[in-house]
Protein backbone atom coordinates (compact mmCIF):
# COMPACT_ATOMS: atom_id res chain seq x y z
CA UNK A 1 0.00 0.00 0.00
CA UNK A 2 1.64 3.48 -1.01
CA UNK A 3 1.83 6.04 1.98
CA UNK A 4 -1.02 8.27 0.73
CA UNK A 5 -3.75 5.37 1.58
CA UNK A 6 -2.81 4.95 4.95
CA UNK A 7 -5.16 5.92 7.08
CA UNK A 8 -5.53 6.19 11.38
CA UNK A 9 -7.55 2.79 12.35
CA UNK A 10 -8.96 4.45 15.22
CA UNK A 11 -10.88 7.05 13.43
CA UNK A 12 -10.51 6.55 9.47
CA UNK A 13 -8.86 9.97 8.62
CA UNK A 14 -6.42 9.84 6.17
CA UNK A 15 -1.88 10.00 6.06
CA UNK A 16 -2.77 13.45 4.17
CA UNK A 17 -4.81 14.80 6.80
CA UNK A 18 -3.03 14.31 9.85
CA UNK A 19 0.22 15.63 11.25
CA UNK A 20 1.38 12.23 12.20
CA UNK A 21 0.74 9.20 11.68
CA UNK A 22 2.54 6.03 13.65
CA UNK A 23 2.40 3.06 12.56
CA UNK A 24 1.95 -0.28 14.56
CA UNK A 25 2.39 -3.81 13.71
CA UNK A 26 -0.83 -4.30 12.27
CA UNK A 27 -2.52 -0.44 12.84
CA UNK A 28 -1.89 3.32 12.26
CA UNK A 29 -2.64 5.67 15.25
CA UNK A 30 -2.88 10.05 14.02
CA UNK A 31 -1.72 12.05 16.17
CA UNK A 32 -5.47 13.76 16.92
CA UNK A 33 -6.58 9.87 18.53
CA UNK A 34 -2.81 9.44 20.43
CA UNK A 35 -4.22 13.10 22.27
CA UNK A 36 -7.20 12.13 23.01
CA UNK A 37 -6.25 8.26 23.94
CA UNK A 38 -3.75 10.28 26.29
CA UNK A 39 -6.52 12.74 27.93
CA UNK A 40 -8.18 9.61 28.44
CA UNK A 41 -5.36 7.74 30.28
CA UNK A 42 -4.94 10.55 32.01
CA UNK A 43 -8.85 11.41 33.48
CA UNK A 44 -8.83 7.50 34.31
CA UNK A 45 -5.49 7.80 36.48
CA UNK A 46 -7.07 10.69 38.43
CA UNK A 47 -10.05 8.62 39.22
CA UNK A 48 -8.23 6.00 40.11
CA UNK A 49 -6.12 8.76 42.50
CA UNK A 50 -9.15 10.05 44.30
CA UNK A 51 -10.55 6.68 44.76
CA UNK A 52 -7.88 5.00 46.05
CA UNK A 53 -8.22 5.81 49.81
CA UNK A 54 -11.94 4.39 49.57
CA UNK A 55 -10.18 1.44 47.77
CA UNK A 56 -7.34 0.80 49.57
CA UNK A 57 -9.93 0.85 53.14
CA UNK A 58 -12.62 -1.93 51.29
CA UNK A 59 -10.02 -4.99 51.47
CA UNK A 60 -8.84 -3.84 54.98
CA UNK A 61 -10.31 -5.04 58.28
CA UNK A 62 -9.23 -3.87 62.09
CA UNK A 63 -7.45 -7.43 62.41
CA UNK A 64 -5.32 -6.46 59.51
CA UNK A 65 -4.66 -2.86 60.15
CA UNK A 66 -3.40 -4.18 63.69
CA UNK A 67 -0.97 -6.97 61.61
CA UNK A 68 0.39 -4.03 60.01
CA UNK A 69 0.93 -1.60 62.75
CA UNK A 70 2.42 -4.90 64.51
CA UNK A 71 5.25 -5.07 61.57
CA UNK A 72 6.39 -1.62 62.76
CA UNK A 73 5.46 -0.56 66.22
CA UNK A 74 7.14 -3.28 68.87
CA UNK A 75 4.58 -4.00 72.00
CA UNK A 76 2.03 -1.41 72.86
CA UNK A 77 -0.71 -3.96 71.92
CA UNK A 78 -3.75 -2.26 73.69
CA UNK A 79 -3.02 0.98 71.53
CA UNK A 80 -3.11 -1.17 68.24
CA UNK A 81 -5.97 -2.96 68.75
CA UNK A 82 -7.74 0.45 69.83
CA UNK A 83 -6.26 2.60 67.29
CA UNK A 84 -7.04 -0.18 64.60
CA UNK A 85 -10.46 -0.10 65.43
CA UNK A 86 -11.08 3.47 65.21
CA UNK A 87 -9.42 3.89 62.18
CA UNK A 88 -11.24 0.93 60.36
CA UNK A 89 -14.21 3.07 61.54
CA UNK A 90 -13.44 6.43 60.96
CA UNK A 91 -12.59 5.23 56.67
CA UNK A 92 -16.06 3.29 56.88
CA UNK A 93 -17.68 5.92 58.00
CA UNK A 94 -16.38 8.34 55.53
CA UNK A 95 -16.95 5.82 52.71
CA UNK A 96 -20.43 5.09 53.88
CA UNK A 97 -21.51 8.55 55.22
CA UNK A 98 -24.09 9.34 52.18
CA UNK A 99 -25.90 5.39 52.93
CA UNK A 100 -28.10 6.99 56.30
CA UNK A 101 -28.85 10.84 56.63
CA UNK A 102 -30.98 9.95 59.97
CA UNK A 103 -27.99 8.65 61.10
CA UNK A 104 -24.52 10.09 61.76
CA UNK A 105 -21.55 7.90 62.62
CA UNK A 106 -19.32 10.56 64.58
CA UNK A 107 -15.74 11.08 64.01
CA UNK A 108 -13.18 9.06 65.96
CA UNK A 109 -10.36 10.85 67.02
CA UNK A 110 -8.06 9.60 69.30
CA UNK A 111 -5.63 10.92 71.72
CA UNK A 112 -2.73 8.93 73.16
CA UNK A 113 -1.29 9.62 76.91
CA UNK A 114 2.21 8.15 77.16
CA UNK A 115 5.96 9.18 77.88
CA UNK A 116 7.74 10.26 74.87
CA UNK A 117 9.77 8.04 72.29
CA UNK A 118 7.10 5.16 73.03
CA UNK A 119 5.76 5.17 69.93
CA UNK A 120 2.80 7.81 69.46
CA UNK A 121 4.29 9.30 66.31
CA UNK A 122 5.06 5.99 65.01
CA UNK A 123 1.76 4.60 65.16
CA UNK A 124 0.10 7.48 63.48
CA UNK A 125 2.38 7.63 60.43
CA UNK A 126 1.98 4.13 60.20
CA UNK A 127 -1.31 4.31 59.54
CA UNK A 128 -0.70 7.10 57.11
CA UNK A 129 1.66 4.78 54.79
CA UNK A 130 -0.62 1.94 55.03
CA UNK A 131 -3.99 4.10 53.87
CA UNK A 132 -1.75 5.69 51.31
CA UNK A 133 -3.23 9.44 53.13
CA UNK A 134 -1.21 12.65 53.85
CA UNK A 135 -0.26 12.94 57.24
CA UNK A 136 0.53 16.18 58.75
CA UNK A 137 2.89 16.09 62.25
CA UNK A 138 2.42 19.18 64.21
CA UNK A 139 3.51 20.30 67.73
CA UNK A 140 0.91 21.71 69.75
CA UNK A 141 3.76 24.14 71.68
CA UNK A 142 4.65 25.73 68.56
CA UNK A 143 0.54 27.22 68.26
CA UNK A 144 1.31 28.23 71.69
CA UNK A 145 3.85 30.37 71.41
CA UNK A 146 3.04 31.95 67.99
CA UNK A 147 0.51 34.15 69.91
CA UNK A 148 -2.20 34.75 66.78
CA UNK A 149 -3.52 31.55 67.45
CA UNK A 150 -6.33 31.59 64.81
CA UNK A 151 -4.08 31.52 61.87
CA UNK A 152 -1.60 29.10 63.66
CA UNK A 153 -4.09 26.49 63.75
CA UNK A 154 -4.70 27.01 59.80
CA UNK A 155 -1.22 26.67 59.33
CA UNK A 156 -1.87 23.04 60.41
CA UNK A 157 -4.04 22.38 57.25
CA UNK A 158 -1.55 23.90 55.14
CA UNK A 159 1.12 21.41 56.20
CA UNK A 160 -1.75 18.43 55.76
CA UNK A 161 -1.88 20.15 52.01
CA UNK A 162 1.16 20.38 50.92
CA UNK A 163 1.69 16.38 52.55
CA UNK A 164 -1.03 15.80 49.71
CA UNK A 165 0.93 17.59 46.99
CA UNK A 166 -2.27 20.38 46.84
CA UNK A 167 -4.46 17.35 46.32
CA UNK A 168 -7.63 18.98 48.31
CA UNK A 169 -9.47 15.84 47.92
CA UNK A 170 -6.78 13.80 49.21
CA UNK A 171 -5.97 15.92 51.90
CA UNK A 172 -9.78 15.99 53.66
CA UNK A 173 -8.98 12.19 54.15
CA UNK A 174 -5.79 12.73 55.64
CA UNK A 175 -4.18 12.16 59.59
CA UNK A 176 -3.40 15.28 61.36
CA UNK A 177 -1.09 14.24 64.17
CA UNK A 178 -0.72 17.03 66.95
CA UNK A 179 1.85 16.16 69.09
CA UNK A 180 2.35 17.61 72.64
CA UNK A 181 -1.07 18.50 73.08
CA UNK A 182 -0.60 18.56 76.82
CA UNK A 183 1.63 21.26 76.62
CA UNK A 184 -1.76 23.68 75.96
CA UNK A 185 -3.14 22.66 79.31
CA UNK A 186 -5.08 25.25 81.15
CA UNK A 187 -2.60 27.01 83.30
CA UNK A 188 -4.90 26.55 86.43
CA UNK A 189 -5.01 22.70 86.64
CA UNK A 190 -1.24 22.47 85.14
CA UNK A 191 1.64 23.69 87.41
CA UNK A 192 3.88 24.78 84.31
CA UNK A 193 4.85 27.96 84.25
CA UNK A 194 6.19 28.47 80.90
CA UNK A 195 2.65 28.89 79.62
CA UNK A 196 0.18 31.23 80.36
CA UNK A 197 -3.89 31.13 79.57
CA UNK A 198 -3.24 31.00 75.96
CA UNK A 199 -3.18 27.46 76.27
CA UNK A 200 -6.88 27.31 76.51
CA UNK A 201 -7.00 29.94 73.29
CA UNK A 202 -5.22 27.41 71.71
CA UNK A 203 -7.54 24.62 72.51
CA UNK A 204 -10.57 26.81 71.43
CA UNK A 205 -8.76 27.08 67.81
CA UNK A 206 -8.58 23.22 67.89
CA UNK A 207 -11.66 22.59 68.54
CA UNK A 208 -13.01 24.24 65.67
CA UNK A 209 -10.74 22.26 63.46
CA UNK A 210 -12.05 18.95 64.75
CA UNK A 211 -15.19 19.76 65.02
CA UNK A 212 -15.40 19.58 61.41
CA UNK A 213 -15.37 22.78 59.19
CA UNK A 214 -14.86 24.71 56.23
CA UNK A 215 -11.14 26.78 56.61
CA UNK A 216 -9.78 28.96 54.44
CA UNK A 217 -6.35 27.85 54.22
CA UNK A 218 -3.52 29.99 53.38
CA UNK A 219 -1.65 27.71 50.54
CA UNK A 220 1.46 28.91 51.36
CA UNK A 221 1.06 29.01 54.80
CA UNK A 222 2.37 32.19 57.42
CA UNK A 223 0.60 35.79 57.91
CA UNK A 224 2.93 36.99 54.81
CA UNK A 225 1.22 36.88 52.18
CA UNK A 226 -2.30 38.56 53.33
CA UNK A 227 -3.63 38.41 49.78
CA UNK A 228 -3.11 34.62 48.84
CA UNK A 229 -5.98 32.88 47.65
CA UNK A 230 -6.73 30.75 50.27
CA UNK A 231 -8.14 26.99 49.23
CA UNK A 232 -10.89 25.43 51.14
CA UNK A 233 -10.64 22.92 52.91
CA UNK A 234 -13.28 21.10 54.91
CA UNK A 235 -12.17 19.21 57.88
CA UNK A 236 -15.29 16.95 58.74
CA UNK A 237 -13.53 13.89 57.39
CA UNK A 238 -9.81 14.48 58.76
CA UNK A 239 -8.55 11.62 61.29
CA UNK A 240 -6.76 14.01 64.47
CA UNK A 241 -5.01 12.11 66.90
CA UNK A 242 -3.16 13.69 69.47
CA UNK A 243 -0.38 12.72 71.53
CA UNK A 244 1.18 13.93 74.79
CA UNK A 245 3.72 12.87 77.72
CA UNK A 246 0.60 14.00 80.31
CA UNK A 247 4.01 13.99 83.10
CA UNK A 248 2.36 13.46 86.36
CA UNK A 249 -0.69 12.26 85.22
CA UNK A 250 0.15 9.16 87.27
CA UNK A 251 -0.70 11.24 90.69
CA UNK A 252 -4.03 12.53 89.27
CA UNK A 253 -4.86 8.92 88.56
CA UNK A 254 -3.61 7.81 91.26
CA UNK A 255 -5.70 10.05 93.70
CA UNK A 256 -8.66 8.99 91.35
CA UNK A 257 -8.13 5.12 92.28
CA UNK A 258 -7.23 6.14 95.81
CA UNK A 259 -10.37 8.02 95.97
CA UNK A 260 -12.28 5.17 94.81
CA UNK A 261 -10.83 2.44 97.32
CA UNK A 262 -10.55 3.43 100.99
CA UNK A 263 -8.21 2.05 102.96
CA UNK A 264 -4.89 2.52 101.11
CA UNK A 265 -1.95 2.77 103.25
CA UNK A 266 0.82 5.33 102.43
CA UNK A 267 3.44 2.39 101.19
CA UNK A 268 0.70 0.75 98.88
CA UNK A 269 0.08 4.59 97.66
CA UNK A 270 3.50 5.27 96.78
CA UNK A 271 4.26 2.01 94.96
CA UNK A 272 0.97 2.59 92.80
CA UNK A 273 2.73 5.79 91.49
CA UNK A 274 5.77 4.09 90.87
CA UNK A 275 4.43 1.64 88.78
CA UNK A 276 4.65 1.97 85.36
CA UNK A 277 1.85 0.57 84.11
CA UNK A 278 -0.78 2.82 86.54
CA UNK A 279 -1.08 4.85 83.00
CA UNK A 280 -3.11 1.69 81.71
CA UNK A 281 -5.89 3.16 84.20
CA UNK A 282 -6.43 6.16 83.04
CA UNK A 283 -10.00 8.30 82.19
CA UNK A 284 -11.09 11.11 80.09
CA UNK A 285 -11.33 12.55 83.42
CA UNK A 286 -7.80 12.38 84.13
CA UNK A 287 -6.92 14.30 81.16
CA UNK A 288 -9.36 17.29 82.37
CA UNK A 289 -7.86 17.20 85.64
CA UNK A 290 -4.39 17.95 84.09
CA UNK A 291 -6.14 20.78 82.11
CA UNK A 292 -7.78 19.64 78.52
CA UNK A 293 -11.05 21.31 78.09
CA UNK A 294 -14.00 19.13 78.29
CA UNK A 295 -15.10 20.00 74.65
CA UNK A 296 -11.90 19.06 73.09
CA UNK A 297 -11.93 15.96 75.20
CA UNK A 298 -15.29 15.19 73.58
CA UNK A 299 -13.62 15.53 69.80
CA UNK A 300 -11.26 13.70 71.07
CA UNK A 301 -13.39 10.62 72.20
CA UNK A 302 -10.97 7.39 72.09
CA UNK A 303 -8.53 7.32 74.85
CA UNK A 304 -5.36 5.18 74.36
CA UNK A 305 -2.33 5.07 76.25
CA UNK A 306 1.58 4.19 76.18
CA UNK A 307 3.56 2.09 78.02
CA UNK A 308 7.43 3.05 78.95
CA UNK A 309 9.64 0.68 76.92
CA UNK A 310 11.37 -2.42 78.53
CA UNK A 311 14.18 -3.57 77.86
CA UNK A 312 12.96 -6.42 76.23
CA UNK A 313 10.74 -3.89 73.56
CA UNK A 314 13.84 -1.83 72.96
CA UNK A 315 15.39 -4.91 72.15
CA UNK A 316 12.67 -6.13 69.94
CA UNK A 317 12.86 -2.85 68.17
CA UNK A 318 16.53 -2.95 67.59
CA UNK A 319 15.83 -5.55 65.15
CA UNK A 320 12.32 -6.89 64.66
CA UNK A 321 10.31 -3.76 62.88
CA UNK A 322 10.35 -3.93 58.88
CA UNK A 323 12.42 -0.97 59.52
CA UNK A 324 14.53 -1.32 62.07
CA UNK A 325 17.45 0.52 63.15
CA UNK A 326 19.50 -2.81 62.50
CA UNK A 327 18.27 -3.56 59.06
CA UNK A 328 18.60 0.32 57.94
CA UNK A 329 22.31 0.05 58.87
CA UNK A 330 22.63 -3.09 57.27
CA UNK A 331 21.39 -1.99 54.13
CA UNK A 332 23.10 1.57 54.33
CA UNK A 333 26.84 -0.49 54.54
CA UNK A 334 25.39 -3.06 52.12
CA UNK A 335 24.60 -0.10 49.30
CA UNK A 336 28.71 0.16 49.83
CA UNK A 337 29.17 -3.85 49.59
CA UNK A 338 30.02 -3.76 53.21
CA UNK A 339 29.18 -6.79 55.17
CA UNK A 340 27.86 -5.17 58.41
CA UNK A 341 27.28 -7.44 61.50
CA UNK A 342 26.05 -6.75 65.27
CA UNK A 343 26.60 -9.33 67.54
CA UNK A 344 24.02 -10.51 70.20
CA UNK A 345 25.96 -9.50 72.60
CA UNK A 346 26.34 -6.13 71.29
CA UNK A 347 22.52 -5.68 70.45
CA UNK A 348 22.23 -6.48 74.34
CA UNK A 349 24.46 -3.98 75.34
CA UNK A 350 23.39 -1.21 72.89
CA UNK A 351 20.04 -1.83 74.61
CA UNK A 352 21.93 -1.62 78.34
CA UNK A 353 23.26 1.76 77.60
CA UNK A 354 19.79 2.88 76.25
CA UNK A 355 18.00 1.93 79.89
CA UNK A 356 21.15 3.21 81.53
CA UNK A 357 21.51 6.16 80.11
CA UNK A 358 17.63 6.38 80.11
CA UNK A 359 17.30 7.33 76.73
CA UNK A 360 14.53 4.98 75.31
CA UNK A 361 13.95 4.20 71.87
CA UNK A 362 14.75 7.39 70.16
CA UNK A 363 18.29 6.37 72.34
CA UNK A 364 19.07 3.58 70.11
CA UNK A 365 19.37 5.86 67.02
CA UNK A 366 22.07 8.16 68.71
CA UNK A 367 23.91 5.45 70.33
CA UNK A 368 24.28 3.61 66.96
CA UNK A 369 25.46 6.91 65.07
CA UNK A 370 28.10 7.22 67.85
CA UNK A 371 29.14 3.62 67.40
CA UNK A 372 29.06 3.66 63.62
CA UNK A 373 29.88 7.10 62.66
CA UNK A 374 33.80 6.45 61.96
CA UNK A 375 32.65 3.13 59.70
CA UNK A 376 30.29 5.45 57.63
CA UNK A 377 32.94 8.03 57.46
CA UNK A 378 36.02 5.77 56.31
CA UNK A 379 34.79 2.62 54.91
CA UNK A 380 33.23 3.43 51.67
CA UNK A 381 35.80 3.50 48.89
CA UNK A 382 38.33 1.93 51.09
CA UNK A 383 38.95 -2.05 50.61
CA UNK A 384 36.97 -3.12 53.93
CA UNK A 385 34.09 -5.33 52.97
CA UNK A 386 33.32 -6.59 56.75
CA UNK A 387 32.45 -4.73 59.61
CA UNK A 388 31.35 -6.89 62.81
CA UNK A 389 30.23 -4.95 65.72
CA UNK A 390 30.59 -7.06 69.46
CA UNK A 391 30.94 -5.51 72.88
CA UNK A 392 33.99 -4.48 73.15
CA UNK A 393 33.96 -2.66 69.37
CA UNK A 394 31.28 -0.80 71.10
CA UNK A 395 33.22 -0.17 73.88
CA UNK A 396 35.38 1.08 72.24
CA UNK A 397 33.71 3.69 70.71
CA UNK A 398 31.23 4.61 73.60
CA UNK A 399 33.52 6.36 75.85
CA UNK A 400 33.56 9.30 78.50
CA UNK A 401 33.89 11.82 76.36
CA UNK A 402 31.09 11.60 74.06
CA UNK A 403 28.87 10.03 76.62
CA UNK A 404 27.20 13.67 76.95
CA UNK A 405 26.71 14.16 73.55
CA UNK A 406 24.59 11.29 73.55
CA UNK A 407 22.47 12.33 76.08
CA UNK A 408 22.28 15.74 74.55
CA UNK A 409 21.38 14.43 71.06
CA UNK A 410 18.33 12.42 71.86
P1 LIG B 1 6.59 9.56 70.62
O1 LIG B 1 5.74 10.13 69.53
O2 LIG B 1 5.83 8.64 71.53
O3 LIG B 1 7.37 10.59 71.38
P2 LIG B 1 8.01 8.30 68.47
O4 LIG B 1 6.92 7.54 67.83
O5 LIG B 1 8.43 9.57 67.78
O6 LIG B 1 7.70 8.62 69.98
O7 LIG B 1 9.27 7.33 68.64
C1 LIG B 1 10.59 7.75 68.36
C2 LIG B 1 11.34 6.65 67.64
O8 LIG B 1 11.55 5.56 68.53
C3 LIG B 1 10.56 6.07 66.47
O9 LIG B 1 10.88 6.68 65.28
C4 LIG B 1 10.99 4.62 66.45
O10 LIG B 1 12.18 4.47 65.76
C5 LIG B 1 11.28 4.31 67.90
N1 LIG B 1 10.13 3.69 68.61
C6 LIG B 1 9.48 4.19 69.68
N2 LIG B 1 8.55 3.34 70.12
C7 LIG B 1 8.59 2.28 69.30
C8 LIG B 1 7.84 1.06 69.23
N3 LIG B 1 6.89 0.77 70.12
N4 LIG B 1 8.15 0.19 68.24
C9 LIG B 1 9.13 0.46 67.34
N5 LIG B 1 9.86 1.58 67.37
C10 LIG B 1 9.61 2.48 68.32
Amino acid sequence: MSDENLSCSFCGISKVQTKILVAGEDAHICDQCIEQAYSILNHQTQIKEINSVKNDISHLNPKLIKKFLDDYVVGQEYSKKVISVCVYNHYKRINHETLDDSLEIEKSNVIIAGPTGTGKTLIAKTIAKMLDVPIAIVDATVLTEAGYVGEDVENILTRLLQAADYNIEKAEKGIIFIDEIDKISRKSENPSITRDVSGEGVQQALLKLMEGTIVNVPPKGGRKHPDQNFIKLNTSNILFIAGGAFDGIERIINRRLNMSSVGFKNSELKAKIDDSTIISNIKPNDLKDFGLIPEILGRLPVLTYMLELDANTLRNILTEPKNALTKQYIRLFEIDNIELTFTNQALDYIVEKAVEFKLGARGLRSICETILIDDMFNLPGSKTNKLIVDKNYIESKIDGTNFTNLKEAS
